[in-house]
């Protein structure tokens, strides 16, 4: 059998918070591994440009800034391999990793930035229009529907919440709902109803999407397993998904503590878990924000306490 390989900071997850993280690890002497996963670049690589990201005046596409990440993280000499977690076992100084169902990594610190993955209806249209007026984050795409029709699917905090934000944007805004109630907190749910230009479908659901090369417009079912059922189309030139997020964290609830949904819990303002020397930064601890900024930050600060934690205990 292969010999475990004992490594001093193992970082998982190469979007925002992974690359960040590698690069204050490796300029902190701690020889970082980065492990790339499923989606090298994680999410911001299936969207389009990156236009709120501070340092880029002109906007950036994602792909570019998660290579310009990686090419960072190499300067200052992290280990960046392709491979995905399959297995972890947690334990303080001794994190016994699996990449790829054979090779065993032994990780004195690790940082967990595993991110997160938008949920999708499912139907084949929203794959063909992806980035063609498909989007799942408001606040990244929504200014390139300025002035234009929009629609939001969902009926959470997320929801009503992008079609605010987007209601200050574009034209028009559909929020589409498929109970005939919302599932967001009232205060949200009487904002969205009292703007004028968001006008809410209760019991609607997106079944396809038309449209040349971007997307033209959506065909609603309206009332499903109904009477009256029947279908609707809409003019708009995107969609917006906020159906909610599933982080990335399964191989780890074994060991740390998450939310309901599955979101690790970290202790308040660190990327501190309960296990010493394991940290969380990025979606994967993150139900909130889910700003690449932010996960960069906390990807910093979590390299930053790794290295505390290692000087402190002379590991
Ligand atoms: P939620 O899980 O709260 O809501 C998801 C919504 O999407 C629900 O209305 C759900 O409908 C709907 N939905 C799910 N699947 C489908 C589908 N296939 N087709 C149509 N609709 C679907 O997710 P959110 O992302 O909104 O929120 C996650 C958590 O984050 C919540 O706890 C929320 O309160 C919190 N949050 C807080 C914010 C704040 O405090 N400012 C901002 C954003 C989020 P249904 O109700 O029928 O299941």
């Amino acid at each position: 059998m292969e010999e475990i390989e004992k490594i001093r900071c193992l970082i998982i997850g190469s979007g925002p918070a992974g690359y960040t993280a590698a690069i204050y690890a490796a300029r902190a002497n701690l020889s970082p591994v980065l492990y790339e996963g499923v989606v090298p670049g994680g999410q911001l690589t299936i969207t389009s440009d990156v236009e709120n990201f501070p340092g880029y005046p002109n906007g950036i596409s994602g792909v570019e800034m998660m290579e310009d990440m990686r090419k960072q993280a190499l300067r200052f000499g992290t280990d960046v391999r392709a491979g995905t977690v399959t297995q972890a076992k947690l334990a303080p100084n001794k994190n016994r990793i699996t990449i790829d169902e054979k090779k065993e990594i032994e990780a004195t610190t690790l940082i967990i930035a595993t991110g997160a993955t938008a949920k999708y209806l499912g139907i084949p249209d929203e794959v063909k229009y992806g980035g063609n007026g498909v989007s799942a984050c408001a606040v990244c795409d929504g200014f390139f529907f300025r002035k234009k029709k929009v629609a939001v699917v969902g009926g959470g905090d997320t929801a009503c919440e992008d079609a605010l934000y987007l209601s200050g944007i574009c034209e028009k805004v559909y929020l589409i709902v498929r109970k005939n109630h919302f599932r967001a907190s009232k205060i949200v749910q009487k904002r969205v109803l009292d703007i004028e230009n968001i006008e809410v479908l209760f019991k609607h659901e997106v079944i396809g999407l038309f449209g040349e090369k971007t997307v033209e417009g959506a065909m609603l079912l309206k009332n499903r397993n109904e009477k009256d059922a029947q279908e609707i189309t809409i003019d708009i030139d995107g969609l917006f998904l906020a159906i909610g997020h599933n982080p990335n964290s399964g191989l780890f609830v074994e060991y740390l503590k998450t939310d309901e949904v599955g979101y690790i819990e970290t202790i308040p303002g660190t990327p501190k878990t309960e296990i010493p020397g394991v940290y969380a930064a990025g979606d994967v601890a993150d139900p909130r924000y889910r700003q690449a900024v932010v996960a960069a930050a906390n990807g910093c600060k979590a390299a930053m306490e790794a290295d505390l934690y290692l000087m402190e205990n002379g590991l």
